[in-house]
């Protein structure tokens, strides 16, 4: 890889040296963008792009651009498991085509800080070393993670604008606007063409940060030629626009004016801006702020630190020291707007937070939506907040959250403003992906450009055209369990199905070797199936179409361990099925003696 050493490009605080991570020069490459395509010898025309993640569901992004003996990827999430997936803490992509090509891979581009975007990153490092390329903001998540891993990565920083070469590859990083501070598009060419991935976006003029998305460039980018765009598909169901972040702020500052009680935010911790907002809001009408929440905590040391967050120290009290300060002059910020379990908000709900007491009057805000699948854990934390007296705000009345992903009428302008020859719709369930092909269409796009695809699929771009290569990675979600990567299969997780409805009933038989006879009654001993105590009589029977079981065997079958415990274990699932229309786990144990 080569980059410029310009030093004197001037860093957010000291953050960059301190922690090793390279800048790469503004100016790279600015002037050569137009003749990167014609100045490389052309070998090979030809190029692939391979989602490996984020295609059908809205979770663990990763995407392959491979070039001849080249790969480079962008992003490296995880998704959290569904409801069937008992016991799974994340879903990560399948690496294993990475770790059979380890030694074409260039390079980690990263579009912005979001955990379907980075959570999978320490899993990836475990088998393959690579360097990272991402904004400052993403780049202090990624090494927190690392740094909770034990791990390290070369990385280096891109601002907005940025060129790069890795690799035959060159990558620009393009401004766009999000529910995280500092979130890129990539513009990524190769001698055999030039692909544009939108990453996570919406189309905001008024950000809070003031930095709207590059449209211009985008503009441009369209001019020159894009082979392939891939875009965010989110909220391709919505018509409309996704408003601005501005009438959050609105709306929290009305809140401010009406209230001269406690007044606590819940919202995500990685939305540095908005909360920047709210702090600032919270200044002007003469309160101090206090920060509740270990991620809430990092993320805004870490914003600080970078220089996200220029407030003054005066304007902090540390939370354990709120208890002298007036209710109407103060605010505070926390985790726990999804109703996490062991969030700071749930706690201050159940009385164990260990600073906040929440009261009568208290005003909570809930400056977010609930991530599909947390409806009803925050509906819980709301109904003990009313129960408390508590005056709640929620977005689905007051404008205190608006969307981080573009709606129809924004994807438009990016389609209208790029015009690919290839359209792969991106980040979405099925639903979406198929609902943003017929907005390209809608737009003017031939059906047979847009490809719809599976993780794992490739498209394979040639000169004059694509074409599908279906399966041509594994695309299957890896499922992490504690300490364990990919060690949970379909059976364990079957048996973990089974057990959590009907629980698990062990058979413990004691056999004489020489003899083959029983040298005891059968014990049978139930956990989660049902109350023993009070199921004698279920119990005695199944012991005895155990023992009947036994008694039927050869005594040849008795000395075989298998066969033995086919017998039992078929016949107590008959028994207990026909008794109890259930199905535990049945786990015969024998000893031999
Ligand atoms: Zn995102
Ligand atoms: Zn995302």
């Amino acid at each position: 890889m080569k980059e410029s050493t310009n030093k004197n490009n001037k860093s957010k605080g000291n953050y960059v040296k301190k922690k090793n991570i390279k800048r790469v020069s503004k100016s790279y490459g600015r002037n050569r963008r137009n003749s990167s395509r014609k100045a490389a010898p052309v070998k090979d025309r030809k190029f692939r792009v391979i989602p490996l993640g984020g295609m059908k569901e809205i979770g663990k992004n990763m995407t392959l651009i491979e070039y001849e003996n080249e790969i480079l990827i962008v992003d490296c999430g995880f998704s959290f498991p569904a409801d069937e997936m008992f016991g799974i803490d994340v879903v990560i992509p399948d690496f294993s085509y990475l770790k059979e090509n380890m030694e074409k891979i260039k390079g980690l581009v990263i579009t912005h800080g979001h955990e379907d975007h980075i959570g999978g990153i320490p899993f990836l490092l475990q088998e393959i070393n690579v360097p990272i390329y991402g904004s400052p903001l993403s780049l202090g998540l990624i090494e927190h993670k690392l740094e909770e891993h034990s791990l390290s990565a070369k990385m280096h920083v891109m601002n907005a604008g940025d060129v790069l070469r890795v690799g035959s590859f060159s990558i620009e990083a393009i401004r766009t606007n999000h529910s995280i501070a500092d979130s890129y598009a990539f513009s990524i060419k190769c001698p055999a063409g030039h692909v544009l991935h939108t990453g996570d976006f919406k189309v905001d003029f008024s950000p809070l940060d003031g930095k709207r998305i590059d449209l211009h460039r985008f503009a441009r980018l369209g001019e020159e030629g894009v082979d392939v765009m891939l875009c965010d598909s989110t909220n391709v169901l919505r018509p409309g626009y996704t408003p601005s972040e501005r009438i959050v702020v609105d709306s929290m500052n009305r809140i401010f004016e009406k209230t001269d009680k406690r007044i606590i935010i819940a919202t995500f911790s990685s939305n540095i801006y908005r909360i920047k907002y709210f702090m600032e809001a919270s200044i002007n009408h003469g309160r101090k702020i206090a920060i509740s929440g270990r991620s809430m905590e990092y993320v805004l040391g870490l914003a600080r630190e970078l220089g996200y967050l220029d407030l003054p120290e005066s304007a902090f009290v540390d939370i354990r020291r709120i208890g002298n300060i007036p209710d109407g002059n103060l605010t505070i910020v926390t985790t726990g707007s999804q109703g996490e379990p062991m969030s700071a908000l749930t706690r201050m709900v159940n009385d164990s937070h260990k600073a906040v007491k929440l009261k009568k009057g208290d005003v909570v805000v809930f400056s977010s939506s609930p991530i599909p699948g947390n409806e009803k854990t925050i509906t819980n934390v709301v109904n003990k907040l009313y129960e408390k007296g508590v005056n709640v705000y929620l977005s689905d009345f007051v404008d205190i959250h608006v969307s981080g992903h573009a709606c129809q009428e924004e994807l438009k302008i990016i389609h209208s403003l790029v015009k690919p020859r290839y359209f792969i719709p991106a980040h979405g369930e099925y639903r979406h992906l198929m609902e943003h092909a017929r907005l390209a269409e809608s737009l003017g796009m031939s059906r047979s450009n847009i490809f719809v695809m599976s993780n794992g699929d490739s498209l394979l771009v040639e000169e004059k055209r694509a074409t599908l290569e279906p399966g041509y990675a594994s695309g299957e979600g890896v499922l992490v369990d504690g300490y364990g990567v990919g060690d949970v299969v379909e059976v364990v997780l079957r048996d973990r199905k089974q057990l959590s409805e009907a629980g698990l009933v062990v058979i413990a038989l004691c056999i004489d070797r020489a003899t083959g006879e029983l040298m005891a009654k059968p014990e049978l001993i139930t956990r989660g199936f049902i109350y023993v105590k009070e199921n004698g009589p279920l119990i005695d029977e199944a012991t005895d179409v155990v023992m009947e079981t036994l008694g039927n065997l050869s005594p040849r079958a008795l000395r075989d361990v298998a066969a033995i415990k086919t017998a039992v274990r078929d016949a107590m699932r008959t028994y207990i099925y026909k008794k109890t229309k259930r199905s535990p786990v049945i786990l015969p144990v024998i000893l031999y003696v």
